[in-house]
């Protein structure tokens, strides 16, 4: 069976633990794979290398630093084929998805490519008598990210390229459920000339990640997962004096006006509520129906989710794939069951689906739940599979105060033909990412990727200038240059004249 092992100072090598995770093929149930789970000590080599390297790294030209990512730009689009199918071979997302998420990572080696520009500091002349005065950003040194298993592409992408851009040292541990896009991810970084020890890719499970929060050379965690972590990286990159951006889970809203247009937002709720099979942290897993759209609404939904083509990620019918693992499929079934109990009315259930020739596939169909409440578990916790719920207001206010009120502000989106309506939702809503007639909000890498409330926690998002600020620290240098005179020793608080 093929092992997974760590990349580390520019080649694979395998570390001293001999703890393994498995890694499955959620189309056909199989383990295909196991991968290496580091020990403290292998963590604490790889970032005694990166340390190492980020002498000379930290001291390139930031052109130099471009160049690098421009030719791993050109090889990520030449073996594109390659990075996507290990993402479906692990993940079990359909191909098309797997491509957009790349190519959503992409976009961010393409912000970093502009990294000189992005890196120019801010210059006041005689802010005192021939006094100057300049800002500078600076890399942190080693910093560390650790990411979910539901985007194995994009989300170590909304970190490294920018990071290292700016002259940090990486160490990345990705999900041990779907690893190996980030080790072929190592190895293209390494052909486009990134030096060794630049960027590391350290396998494991909590411990590693407890190696990373304690390791006192690791200046900044950036982390993407479930909200219960997202809290404990927070706390403890904090209490380890760590600089720390904590992405966690969602549970978001697609609130649908009775002006709208309906096909439109039915469309929209298809792909973002069941796309990727529901394990996005901007899937759209509630929808919001005001006034009297309700009926009209389910109506549509339940006969396209019945329709919903689910199977195998690398066969071209296939809107929807499997999940990651069986725990997970056990797990998202176990909501729904729940959903009934609860009293929500399930008016399409998936749980039965079986696919010949994949009868061990973590394969469900789309469900859907209509007269949801927000008492109801289904309703307040992230199920993370493709389990729309239906919740039926009166109004657009009463629409905006149970998203206001709930404990994840992640992304939301409206689908209005008022433009009042638009403006207010986008100007009140308490959520971080917000889509007016778009499903899914997740904004360009030249913005900025990041939720509120328990869907964040510390102060930057992802990539655009939060990343720039995130991975560097500000000096600010104050200058003068004394042609002749030489001023006396002052006691009083510098003010400038
Ligand atoms: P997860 O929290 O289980 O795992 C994330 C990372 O944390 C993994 O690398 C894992 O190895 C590590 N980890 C897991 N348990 C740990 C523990 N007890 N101690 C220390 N480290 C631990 O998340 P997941 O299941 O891989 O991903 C799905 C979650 O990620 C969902 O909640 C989803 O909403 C969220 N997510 C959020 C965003 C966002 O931008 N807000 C993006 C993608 C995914």
């Amino acid at each position: 069976m093929k092992l997974i092992e760590h990349f580390v100072d520019g080649k694979i090598i395998p570390g001293t633990s001999n703890k393994r995770g498995k890694v499955f093929n959620p189309a056909t149930g199989e383990q295909e794979k196991e991968v290496r789970l580091a020990s403290k000590s292998d963590l604490d080599q790889a970032v005694m290398i990166a340390k190492k390297a980020f002498n000379e790294w930290s001291l390139k030209p930031s052109l130099q630093r471009a160049r690098v990512m421009f030719k791993f730009k050109e090889l990520i689009e030449k073996n594109s084929n390659e990075l996507t199918q290990l993402i479906v071979a692990e993940h079990g997302k359909v191909f098309e998805d797997a491509k957009g998420s790349l190519t959503r990572g992409l976009e961010v080696v393409e912000f970093a490519c502009g990294i000189p520009h992005l890196l120019k500091g801010e210059f006041s002349e005689n802010v005192g008598t021939s006094v100057d005065s300049w800002s500078i950003r600076q890399p942190l040194g080693v910093v560390a990210g650790i990411t979910p298993f539901n985007f194995p592409a994009m989300v170590p992408m909304w970190m490294f390229p920018i990071a290292i851009a700016c002259g940090n040292t990486f160490i990345l541990k990705p999900s041990e459920k779907d690893p190996s896009c980030s080790i072929r991810l190592a190895e293209l970084l390494k052909e486009a000339g990134l030096p060794d020890g630049v960027f590391n890719v350290v396998n494991g499970d909590k411990e590693a990640v407890d190696a990373i929060l304690t390791n006192k050379d690791i200046k900044a965690v950036s982390f993407v997962g479930s909200t219960p972590i997202a809290k404990y990286i927070y706390e403890n990159s904090a209490k380890n004096e760590k600089r720390v951006q904590a992405l966690g889970g969602a549970k978001n809203h697609l609130v649908v006006m009775p002006d709208c247009d309906l096909d439109g937002a039915v469309n929209g709720l298809m792909g973002a509520a069941y796309g990727s099979a529901g394990e996005r942290c901007m899937a759209q897993s509630v929808a919001v129906a005001v006034g009297d759209i309700g009926d009209e609404l389910v109506k549509r939904l339940s006969k396209k989710a019945e329709a919903l083509k689910v199977g195998p990620g690398m066969d071209k019918n296939s809107e929807m794939g499997p999940l990651v693992t069986k725990e997970h499929l056990e797990k998202v079934k176990s909501y729904v069951d729940l959903g009934v109990k609860e009293g929500a009315k399930l008016l399409v259930d998936g749980r039965n689906l079986k696919l010949q020739g994949y009868e061990n596939g973590f394969y469900i169909g789309g469900c859907l739940f209509d007269h949801v409440n927000k008492d109801m578990r289904i309703y307040k916790e992230e199920i993370f599979g493709p389990v729309l719920s239906v919740v039926r207001v009166k109004t657009f206010e009463e629409a905006a105060k149970i998203i206001n009120d709930h404990e994840y502000g992640n992304g939301v989106s409206i689908y209005t033909r008022d433009g009042d309506a638009g403006r207010t939702f986008a100007n009140k809503i308490q959520v971080g990412m917000v889509g007016i007639n778009v499903p899914i909000p997740v904004p360009m890498a030249f913005h900025s990727f990041g939720g509120w409330k328990r869907s964040l926690f510390g102060d930057s998002g992802m990539h655009g200038m939060e990343g720039i600020k995130f991975y560097t620290k500000l000096k600010t240098v104050t200058s003068r240059w004394p042609s002749g005179v030489r001023s006396n020793a002052e006691f009083v608080m510098p003010t400038m004249k």
